[in-house]
């Protein structure tokens, strides 16, 4: 298959400018971002770090949007926050759950654009995956993101939104005073494996998980965070440094000729490009592997050949084969291993020594499974012949 849309990074975020007289959204700031804006609003920059972290605290902490309910404030300052800013979060446009508890959110970010979250709850954890993108601009070929043709990179505040949204819908904001443990929460864990390329939307990705991560924000451990990427090899460092969380790659095939259809990145950073920066991975150590996702396609990639030749490439990396059954979706070019061969596939990866889970697939009836994504407008879009071209 040809590959006619780039593959290379060519979608910016465009700060928006905030005009005199809109209050700004104080979602999404670095704690300096807050500090700053603060200061530039009137506070006294003595005491500015403190009011940083009061309103941190409301914000993430206890879920609060209203200025007037943070009782620690004077009232006088709570009056003057409200009128230079605001506290917002991606609306919920539709929300659907599946008959195994899964629920896929459809989000309104701003400008009209939609995304999808999905909030996929087990027994010892509830995970939320989180888009970093609207659309994709990578065309991977099994991928139903990669077939939107609308990208726009998502804010701060939209990426770490998505979680406070879940937390509202979930209803779980904390009592003050009561932390729950990490595994005690309904949202304990969050992959970045929704729509878009996470390593193309770098500091804005970052800047979300660090207020994730952050003991007085979402407060989520940094080893609860999982970044997927389809191998973007110069930020793959960055992203041990600056964020620290945990890695996935889209690995999907063992051969440079199959990757390059499968993951058309692999024309500009290849397999052994790309094991090499997984290799020097800081951190590696067996509690926190690298997670290789392999999406099962019928015929293409499933052989007990590309199971061996797998275990030898990634020799040396503390890895974990996640293997996915592929996911239909209308008019995907692929269908799905049978059971038979996905075990056969799994038994070869686990007898090199690795583990190998083979994910169940989750909300496939409401279209939330992995590689499923893609929001309802383009859906819509596309059944109305000419109205996708309209909007190009
Ligand atoms: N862009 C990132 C993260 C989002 S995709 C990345 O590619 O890693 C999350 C995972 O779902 C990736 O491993 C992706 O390859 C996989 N995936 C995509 N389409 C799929 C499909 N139709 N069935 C199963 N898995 C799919
Ligand atoms: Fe983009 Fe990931 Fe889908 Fe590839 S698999 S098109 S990188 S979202």
């Amino acid at each position: 298959m040809t590959v006619t849309t780039p593959i290379t990074q060519d979608v910016l975020t465009i700060p928006r400018k905030v005009e005199a007289g809109e209050r700004l959204n104080l979602v999404g700031l670095t704690r300096d971002g807050l500090r700053e804006a603060l200061i530039a609003a009137g506070t006294p920059e003595k005491q500015a770090k403190m009011r940083t972290g009061q309103l941190w605290q409301w914000i993430y902490q206890k879920g609060v949007r209203d200025f007037g309910e943070m009782t620690n404030l004077a009232k006088a300052y709570r009056a003057e926050l409200a009128e230079h800013f605001t506290i917002e979060i991606p609306e919920i446009v539709s929300r659907q759950v599946s008959s195994d508890g899964t629920r896929k959110y459809l989000v309104r970010i701003a400008g009209g654009h939609e995304v999808e979250t999905v909030y996929i709850p087990e027994e010892s954890r509830g995970t939320l995956c989180i888009s970093s993108q609207v659309g994709c601009t990578l065309t991977c070929s099994f991928c139903h993101t990669g077939t939107q043709r609308l990208v726009r990179n998502l804010t701060p505040g939209e990426i770490v939104g998505q979680i406070m949204l879940a937390r509202d819908d979930l209803g779980e904001w904390p009592e003050p005073g009561r932390q729950p443990k990490d595994e005690q929460r309904l949202l304990s864990n969050i992959v970045l494996m929704g729509m878009g390329e996470p390593l193309y939307n770098f500091e804005n990705v970052r800047d979300a998980m660090k207020i994730a991560m952050d003991g007085e924000g979402i407060s989520l451990s940094r080893r609860r965070i999982t970044l997927s990427t389809s191998g973007v090899v110069p930020a793959i460092a960055r992203t041990a440094e600056e964020i620290g969380c945990l890695l996935a790659v889209s690995f999907h095939a063992t051969t440079d000729e199959v990757r390059d259809t499968l993951v058309p990145i692999n024309k500009k950073w290849n397999i052994e490009e790309l094991l090499a920066a997984l290799k020097a991975y800081p951190k590696l150590s067996n509690s926190e592997r690298i997670t290789f996702e392999y999406v099962m396609l019928d015929g293409v990639n499933d052989s007990d050949e590309d199971a061996r030749r797998l275990v030898k490439l990634i020799e040396g990396i503390p890895a974990k084969i996640n293997l996915i059954p592929f996911n239909p979706w209308p008019g995907a070019p692929y269908g799905r291993s049978s059971n038979n061969r996905i075990r056969a596939f799994a038994d070869i990866v686990y007898k090199a020594g690795y583990a190998s889970p083979i994910r169940t697939p989750r909300g496939e009836d409401i279209m939330a499974a992995c590689g499923q994504l893609k929001s309802a407008s383009e859906r819509a879009k596309r059944a109305r012949p000419g109205a996708e071209a309209a909007a190009s």
